[in-house]
């Protein structure tokens, strides 16, 4: 059937054909959504092989429904997955996940850094379980090993982290974590499997909020889970009874998105890297964070595990939380809203984006600065998005009260 093995094709038509060829409606190009929250059966007996699982079909729109299986099986194609399932947001994959494969009196080892929501699954909710977290210092392999070598049933990374893009050496934590028999999860968001592949490197499970690159559009929600096929299907379980089912309209709007995933993320890192090597140096930048320039700490490792760097970095502005007052507003080309990964850029301060619930002085500890901004940069023309951080740094320079 047309668009039937993508298994071998690149992953740039594979975003554009994979998963789709089964559900083709009498001629349709486009795959349909499928609304209907029940599946007729005539045949009892038939009706109880799908029930069953026995024979494939749909029963019950909370458990799996067409429109959703497509999405499921365009990004389990594009990461090289045995297996995939689905969710309504990202954090429902994440804490569906976790809630899965944990037990209490497990140790779950992590980073510092990972996502503001994942953070509170594992200081707030899991200790409710008697699950313990240990979260390393994100760039601290040695540190992160040795938590793994004392013990743990799930070693849960994330690279690029937000919003200081931070890289962890994917290889090298996951050997050691599968040595002492953890399983290793990696939230793949920034990256996309457009430019990082984390099962390649023998991650167990890749997650991702679908809700950023692969929707690309901030018009819909969706999470999903892929990689080894008995864990999914635990996790799909899960899903089901639980009931964080991925809404068939946001799974169609998912697909039409990740028909462009190549070429958007492809112009999104391109755009990236320039617009990080004209803010290193601007003299009212303090830092930029962007995993792409040789003079990241982790430059090295990103390298060896990215195609590209990703569509988001960050900036710290000289002066302090008055600069970044005076100078977003200026801005003309960037929302600033809280989403990332979408066709406009995005721009906006972690203390109210990412790290909107922290203290102050948690997101010291943490290194970000009070005067960062993350941009997550969309599809616009670069030089306009130059211009654009240009005339806005300009004119924040001006504001009487930032120069003395
Ligand atoms: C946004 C985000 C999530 C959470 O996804 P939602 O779809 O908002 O629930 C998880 N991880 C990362 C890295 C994210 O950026």
């Amino acid at each position: 059937m047309r668009g039937g093995k993508t298994e071998n094709t690149r992953l740039g038509t594979r975003s554009v054909w994979a998963g789709e060829d089964q559900y083709l409606l009498q001629g349709a190009t486009q795959v349909p959504v499928v609304h209907s929250v029940g599946y007729g059966y005539d045949d009892i007996d038939q009706w109880h092989e799908v029930a069953l699982g026995i024979r494939h079909g749909h029963i019950y729109g909370r458990n799996t429904n067409p429109t959703v299986h497509v999405f499921e099986e365009k990004v389990r194609l594009l990461e090289g997955a045995e297996a995939a399932t689905s969710f309504s947001t990202g954090m429902a994959a994440i804490s569906g996940t976790l809630f899965t494969l944990l037990r209490p009196g497990d140790r779950v080892v992590s980073l510092v850094d990972t996502y503001g929501g994942t953070n509170k699954i594992f200081s707030e909710f899991l200790p409710h379980f008697n699950i313990e977290p240990i979260l390393c210092p994100t760039t601290d392999h040695e540190a992160i090993i040795d938590a793994v070598e004392k013990g743990a049933k799930i070693l849960y990374l994330e690279t690029p982290t937000n919003p200081t893009l931070k890289i962890v050496d994917l290889k090298r934590l996951i050997e050691a974590a599968h040595r002492v028999g953890a399983l290793v999860i990696v939230d793949n968001t920034f990256a996309t499997p457009i430019n990082q592949q984390p099962l390649s490197f023998g991650a167990d499970l890749v997650i991702h909020s679908a809700t950023k690159f692969l929707g690309g559009h901030a018009d819909a929600l969706g999470g999903i889970v892929v990689g080894r096929a008995d864990l999914v299907e635990q996790i799909f379980h899960y899903r089901e009874i639980n009931g964080a089912t991925l809404d068939p309209m946001s799974a169609y709007l998912l697909l039409r998105g990740m028909k462009t995933l190549h070429l958007r993320v492809r112009q999104q890192c391109t755009s990236a890297m320039r617009i990080a090597q004209f803010l290193d140096g601007h003299p009212d930048v303090e830092t930029v964070y962007y995993p792409g320039l040789p003079g990241h700490e982790n430059h090295h490792i990103a390298v060896q595990q990215m195609v590209q760097f990703g569509g988001v970095l960050s900036f710290a502005l000289k002066g302090g939380f008055e600069s970044v007052r005076a100078f977003l507003p200026n801005l003309h080309y960037a929302h600033l809203a809280a989403n990332l990964g979408a066709v406009e850029t995005t721009a906006g301060p972690p203390r109210t984006t990412s790290h909107v619930e922290l203290t102050r002085e948690e997101r010291e500890r943490l290194g970000i600065p009070e005067t960062l901004i993350r941009y997550s940069v969309g599809i616009e023309d670069p030089e306009d998005l130059l211009q654009d951080l240009a005339q806005g740094l300009e004119q924040m320079a001006y504001e009487p009260d930032l120069r003395t």
